[in-house]
């Protein structure tokens, strides 16, 4: 572990790369806010339960000199890469705080319900099993854990910063970035990646999971930001305004191309539209594409779907078998 690289971002804060092997993510941004003399401190996001991720987390604790008990564990979003670790860390004394929303869905059968969906609207049974057997989401889940619930709006002091809840639902329902006004800093979880698209599914829990995406990059669109803080990968030069403007123009291309290959193929299910439309993965087919990665394409297709069905720019309907199918 000699080779983790802690960098300092700003005054007081400072992040290291967790790994995320063979994910095409590469590594995870966690960020720790040092707290002042006498504060506690807040750690943001913790990869996945797997030992790589752990082993990388310790270290980088260790070498920032951080003690799991003086420490609170902010979580931006559900996703295993993130809360991963999370439970270990509780149960080493600190403190985790997540949005409601997101600790609702983490507590309820929310696979079950995407599983179902995602049958009905064309996914072979085997597929499905072979993705599950290979979704990292699933394998390297946290296990059950509470935590402080989070509203939008909440404000949390720590290491002499001021920060904002602000609410992002769209790559999850109750996705939270932090504001701090002040020093016009951040932290920005996956809702705006800077050389990787963020991930936009479909959820139960948010029928217009994709609208819901483009209102918040709006939103947060109108911030004043001068250090952005991702939770993958770096931001480059890229401004925070500039990068939410590139993803919106690309939902544009994706709901464009959505809508195309329903119009060229009336009655495609929602399984056959993902294989038709382009992705930046590399494989000779949609039979050949990694099946870990394809739980993502179909639920980015639903996502477009979904969006294109409520502005009535596609029709869904349902057969007499209850599968799923669209027409323009
Ligand atoms: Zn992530």
């Amino acid at each position: 572990m000699e080779n983790l690289t802690i960098e300092q971002v700003a005054e007081n804060i400072w992040s290291f790369p967790v790994v995320l092997p063979q994910n095409p993510l590469k590594w995870l941004n966690c960020y720790v806010i040092k707290g002042l003399p006498g504060e506690r401190n807040l750690l943001i996001d913790t990869g996945f339960r797997r030992p790589e991720c752990r082993l990388a987390l310790e270290e980088g604790m260790r070498q920032l000199d951080i003690d799991p008990e003086e420490t609170d564990i902010f979580l931006t979003h559900l996703h295993s890469d993130h809360t991963g670790n999370a439970p270990a860390l509780q149960e080493m004394g600190s403190r985790i705080l997540i949005s409601w929303i997101d600790l609702d869905i983490l507590h309820s059968e929310s696979w079950s319900r995407r599983k179902k969906r995602v049958l009905a609207e064309g996914m072979p049974e085997d597929v499905l099993k072979d993705v599950f057997e290979h979704n990292p989401a699933v394998l390297y889940a946290p296990p059950y854990f509470d935590a402080v619930r989070l509203m939008e709006g909440d404000t949390l002091d720590y290491g002499g910063y001021r920060l904002e809840c602000l609410l992002t639902p769209g790559h999850t329902p109750g996705h939270m970035c932090l504001y701090a006004k002040e020093q016009r800093l951040m932290f920005l979880g996956d809702h705006v990646l800077f050389d990787i698209t963020p991930n936009i599914c479909n959820w139960e829990e948010l029928e217009d999971a994709l609208g819901a995406y483009l209102d918040s990059l709006r939103a947060i669109m109108k911030y004043d930001v001068q250090t952005a803080l991702p939770g993958h990968r770096h931001c480059g030069e890229i401004t925070l305004q500039a990068r939410c403007e590139t993803l919106l123009r690309h939902h544009e291309r994706r709901l464009a191309e959505a809508e195309q290959v329903v119009r060229m193929n009336p009655g495609i299910q929602a399984y056959d539209t993902a294989g038709k439309m382009t992705w930046k993965i590399r494989s000779r087919n949609w039979e050949e594409f990694p099946p870990g990665q394809k739980w993502f394409a179909v639920g980015e297709t639903l996502a477009h779907l979904d969006y294109l069905t409520l502005r009535g720019k596609v029709e869904r309907y349902t057969d007499a078998e209850g599968k799923i199918h669209y027409r323009a």
